[in-house]
């Protein structure tokens, strides 16, 4: 990516241009619309925290409600050092699309704080985390705002926020985050269940388009909670995988990974660093993301950040087939360059919506305090997720349009009737 298109990147820009082309498709009236452009709040916290080392340290956090039309805001915390106001912008509005279009009965929001975690300490970790949650705990609540995992926060940064929430109310609120722990009112297959719902759209993505799973040559990007258990079930489905890439760098091996390697490799993310035998090739530094992101393969799973395929690699992509797992992991104008191509991208709004479909098990679970085996959870995850794939199919069929412009005129759809329903007031 060039400088100037690093500069000129903005998620929520990048959002909004799609979704206007959407709306305009679809002929919404502006009286409809205009409103589902801004998101409803948006507040940023000063986190003061006291370090190991005797030192107070601020930082900032976040937490943006986008659209509550169809029901309490929901979405992940993220804590990664490049976070910021329009990055959760973008992120909180994917949420009110991705719910829309997974038809649970939720909004959109999302959360972060502008942190490197591998700098701090487990006990920095918790104690910027409980500051987190006390400072936002006013927007925040099982029928208001519930927040969930994200990029590089799990079921212990959950625990951390639900024991702090539960303590300033009084009393034990398990239903304001998801995502949590067995033992502390999880769901029985959350953690795995963003991959799997990759591994689902995959899967209908490449019987729509007359293939299966044996057919299929996969690198994923992204060695985290999403991209490592997508390789490993795809793996077991009989995908070859040919590419893993993490922040360690990209390692690729043309003939696929054995079962036992991919296992290995997603499991200790470093061992990619000292892994060879012959036809494995290592790449680090610079070049690790185009290697993976252009490497010889049918399908492609980007499951990292944002903003990485871009105009300057979109060319150079083999594969036939993109599966969002990471949250808006292409640029609007790789997006147009790889439609031209005929490439098929399932959108993150759809292709990783995996984690908030569980997420709202996990919330009735919690509600009913009634608990699911791990077999409904999957099953029910596959009816919603297909579903929602058929859903967005039908509608690029019908207006002739990418399942990414598809996926945003489904949800807008299903947005602006629950909010003509229930009228303006008070927005
Ligand atoms: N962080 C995940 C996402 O981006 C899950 C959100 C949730 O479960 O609320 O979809």
């Amino acid at each position: 990516m060039s400088k100037k298109e690093a500069k000129a990147y903005n998620p929520y820009d990048n959002m909004l241009s799609i979704m206007d082309a959407a709306a305009e498709t679809l002929g919404l009236e502006f009286n409809d619309y205009i409103a589902i452009r801004s998101p409803e709040k948006q507040l940023i916290v000063s986190l003061p925290v006291m370090m190991d080392n005797g030192k107070m340290e601020v930082f900032t956090g976040y937490r943006v409600q986008h659209n509550s039309a169809r029901g309490p805001h929901k979405g992940g915390i993220r804590y990664h050092q490049d976070v910021n106001l329009d990055e959760v912008k973008a992120l909180s509005a994917w949420m009110s699309l991705k719910c829309a279009v997974a038809n649970v009965p939720y909004g959109g929001g999302k959360g972060g704080i502008t942190v490197d975690p591998r700098k701090l300490s487990q006990g920095e970790l918790e104690r910027l985390t409980r500051a987190y949650a006390a400072a936002i705990a006013p927007i925040v609540g099982p029928q208001s705002d519930i927040p969930a995992p994200d990029v590089n926060t799990n079921g212990q940064t959950m625990t951390w926020f639900v024991d702090t929430y539960s303590k300033l109310k009084g009393e034990f609120q398990m239903g304001v985050v998801t995502g949590k722990p067995l033992e502390l009112g999880g769901s029985k297959g959350r953690e795995e269940a963003t991959s799997r719902g990759v591994l689902f759209v995959t899967r209908e993505a490449l019987k729509t388009a007359g293939k299966n799973f044996e057919d299929c040559r996969v690198a994923v990007q992204g060695n985290g909670n999403v991209g490592g258990i997508a390789a490993r079930l795809l793996a077991k489905e009989g995908c070859k995988i040919v590419g893993l890439a993490g922040t360690a760098g990209t390692i690729l091996c043309k003939d696929g990974f054995t079962m036992g390697e991919v296992v290995s490799l997603t499991m200790d993310r470093q061992l990619m660093k000292t892994y060879r035998r012959e036809g494995v090739e290592f790449i680090t530094g610079d070049d690790a993301r185009d290697a993976i992101l252009t490497c010889d393969c049918d399908v492609l799973i980007p499951a990292a950040l944002e903003n990485q395929i871009t105009s300057e690699n979109a060319d150079k992509i083999k594969a036939k087939f993109i599966i969002e797992g990471a949250n808006g992991p292409t640029s609007k104008e790789a997006d147009a360059i790889l439609d031209a191509k005929g490439v098929v991208i399932a959108p993150d709004i759809l292709a990783n919506a995996g984690g908030v479909i569980v997420s709202y098990f996990e919330w009735v679970q919690n509600l009913q305090g009634y608990y699911w085996s791990e077999e409904k959870v999957n099953s029910e995850l596959e009816k919603f997720i297909v579903t929602a794939y058929e859903d967005v199919y039908h509608t690029s069929q019908k207006y002739g349009v990418s399942l990414r412009v598809a996926a945003y005129i489904l949800a807008l759809k299903r947005i602006v009737k629950a909010r003509k329903l229930k009228g303006y007031f008070l927005g």
